[in-house]
């Protein structure tokens, strides 16, 4: 299993720091619950944008293996994820940025982990009942 990266989110994002791995699905500890195989490509990268916010850009790419909730057989997934998460300095910060579609934001905080900020992103896109499409499996197939 994977140990968690901690950062120093601020640091990341003025230092323009970037942090990538790649392992397979089963390393992370929340994501070995929900796919049965693959591998990711992850990156993550730090930066400041003109305004002066701090940004984290999540990166995940891979092909991995959901398990289909009607035949409980392997369902191919395929993952592509570029998401812009801000990190809000206050309350007042939080509350105009998650008014923003276009954009993930989370509290600043004095650490992070990175894992879990990959796991949050891969979870968040995941269908809420993965299956194969409408007649093409039946329960007791796998
Ligand atoms: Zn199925």
């Amino acid at each position: 299993m994977m140990q968690a990266v901690e950062v120093e989110p601020k640091r990341f994002c003025t230092g323009s720091q970037s942090w990538e791995i790649r392992a397979a699905v089963s390393a992370f500890p929340r994501l070995a619950r929900e796919f049965t195989q693959g591998e990711l490509f992850c990156r993550v990268d730090g930066s400041m944008d003109a305004r002066g916010a701090m940004r984290l850009r999540v990166r995940v790419e891979g092909a991995s293996m959901l398990r289909c909730q009607r035949c409980l057989g392997d369902l191919p997934h395929t993952l592509a994820i570029d998401h812009l998460v801000v990190l809000a300095r206050d309350a007042a910060e939080l509350a105009r940025l998650e008014a923003d579609p276009d954009c993930d934001v989370i509290p600043l905080e004095n650490r992070l982990d990175l894992v879990a900020l990959i796991e949050d992103e891969v979870l968040l896109g995941l269908p809420l009942a993965a299956m194969h499409a409408e007649g093409e499996c039946s329960p007791g197939d796998a």
